[in-house]
């Protein structure tokens, strides 16, 4: 059993607080204990981060990439060990959380760039005598507040860039799988990081809202769940803060006519039922177009029933169990409000027995046909491995149902005709898309983010998005004069 802790003014922390349990999702059992921080801890996280800005504000952005540069060695030398404690909480397989790890190193690259990334512009004698220029500024203290479902990569999508920009920094994580966060602030330690430019406080909705409401935080990241991005927007917002929330979704994949259909079976199964469907860019939608529906069907549900469910650090397992069981349990009752509501539920997953993990979190691969939009299946976020089919009679009904959508992360089609995936990528509401892709992820120098509900406020995360997210412009107007004779300071002046 494990006590964890928060890292504040760069050492482990721990100081008279209650406790949460961190399961095993593979036996069900308790493995660890969570400290719930309360008002003064958070306030020293921020004190700590707020008392660390000034000096790390002043050094080098050349100082400040170094940083960046051996935190992304010592996260190679310890991806293993990362993906491990993933696996070990989160329950996804150990060489998807090893993917994940990477994912955040790749961010990690882009913020080694910070010098070339923070330049300004210049513009010489933009009047008599006179030259412009812009400079992006960290903007002071920011907090990330993190979801479950991604213990190191959404981390690594805020923090790096924020400190990369002379920004100092405390985390929120998920309290359900916490330990990754711990080493991740020890090698940033190790790294050379300053105590008090990164700060991890462990916690819950006491936590985050203290953080959001406390006026030395600059600037808000959050990624989680669209009622608590709502929630975290709004409530930053009015706190004169800065806000960039990633909420939930539904995402939607069409397969054409004319797709290749075994292409898009394999990228649609790997999409919807990959870290157990715990991801915001899941699909969760297949929309069969025209007369594909029944082989679809058909294939995804030979691949659906063939689905390896099992521990993620055994061999050769496609999928592992849920977070937790109240999650296993919300899971388990969409389906059921799925038969309830008439969808006819073609390969049912809550019959798995993994034989030595009988109380484990684990729930099989379900696939619904014939959803209709009316249903809570279809319309609301289950973030499990239940994949609903949708069928519509062309291309257009496809695109209208998208769009009709309250969420709008990621979408993809598969076609092999050029002009319709044209028509797509052109006509589709959603922030997200892909061609022929199963997931379509931006990559660390591009930028991460959905459209409606399931982004609140202007900016996507990492890529140049990020950077300025994370700085504000200067932009300044700059004479020395001479001679130069003082002409009218009254009038608008004019070239
Ligand atoms: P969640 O919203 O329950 O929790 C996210 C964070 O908010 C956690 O740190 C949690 O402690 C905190 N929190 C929870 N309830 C709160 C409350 N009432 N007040 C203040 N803070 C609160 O989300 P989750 O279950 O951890 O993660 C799954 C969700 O995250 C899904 O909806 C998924 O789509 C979403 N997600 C979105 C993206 C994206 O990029 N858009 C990425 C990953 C996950």
């Amino acid at each position: 059993m494990t006590t964890l802790k928060h890292f504040i003014a760069g050492e482990p922390d721990i100081t008279g607080e209650s406790f949460s349990d961190v399961y095993d999702p593979t036996t069900g059992r308790v493995i660890g204990r969570v400290p719930m921080a309360g008002r003064d801890t958070v306030e020293r996280a921020i004190s700590s981060a707020a008392a660390a800005l000034s000096n790390w504000s002043n050094q080098t952005p050349l100082r400040r990439a170094r940083v960046m540069f051996r935190f992304r060695d010592l996260l190679e030398r310890h991806a293993d060990e990362l993906a491990a404690l993933i696996t070990k909480e989160h329950g996804k397989v150990l060489s998807d959380a090893r993917g994940e790890v990477t994912r955040g190193i790749e961010v990690v690259e882009f913020a080694c760039g910070i010098p070339h990334l923070q330049k300004g512009e210049f513009s010489e004698q933009v009047g008599n005598g006179i030259d412009s220029y812009s400079m992006r500024q960290p903007l002071g203290v920011c907090v990330g507040i993190t979801p479950f479902n991604f213990p190191t990569m959404v981390p690594m999508w805020m923090f790096p860039i924020a400190i990369a920009c002379g920004n100092t920094f405390v985390l929120k994580p998920s309290e359900r799988d916490p330990s990754a966060s711990l080493l991740m602030a020890e090698l940033l330690h190790e790294a050379g990081l300053p105590a008090g430019v990164f700060n991890v406080v462990q916690g819950d909705k006491e936590a985050v809202d203290i953080l959001i409401s406390d006026p030395r935080v600059e600037a808000i990241s959050f990624v989680g769940s669209t009622p608590i991005a709502e929630y975290i927007y709004s409530t930053g917002a009015a706190h004169g803060m800065r806000v960039q929330a990633l909420g939930g979704a539904k995402n939607h994949s069409i397969v054409m006519p004319d797709a290749d259909l075994d292409l898009a079976v394999n990228n649609v199964v790997g999409a919807a039922y990959g870290s157990a469907g715990e991801r915001c860019m899941a699909i969760s939608v297949a929309v069969a177009v025209g007369d594909i529906g029944d082989a679809l069907t058909k294939k995804l549900a030979e691949r659906t029933r063939l689905l390896k469910v099992g521990p993620g650090t055994a061999p050769d397992i496609e999928m592992g169990p849920l977070v937790t069981r109240q999650h296993y349990e919300r899971v388990s009752n969409y389906v059921s409000i799925g038969v309830s509501e008439g969808a006819e539920l073609v390969v049912d997953g809550r019959d798995c027995h993994i034989e030595g993990h009988e109380k484990g979190f684990f729930l099989g691969g379900c696939l619904f046909d014939n959803v209709k939009p009316s249903m809570r299946i279809y319309k609301e976020e289950i973030f499990g491995p239940v994949l609903a089919i949708v069928r519509v009679p062309d291309m257009e009904s496809a695109i209208q149902l998208i769009n009709e959508n309250e969420f709008a992360n990621g979408t993809t089609i598969f076609t092999r005709n050029g002009n319709a995936a044209r028509e797509f990528v052109r006509r589709i509401q959603v922030g997200m898309v892909g061609v022929n892709v199963p997931v379509p992820v931006p990559m660390a120098f591009h930028s991460f983010g959905g459209w409606k509900r399931s982004l609140f406020g202007d900016h996507g995360v990492h890529g140049m998005e990020g950077v300025r997210f994370y700085t504000r412009q200067k932009t300044v107007t700059a004479r020395w004069p001479n001679d130069i004779p003082e002409a009218n300071a009254f009038m608008m002046p004019t070239n």
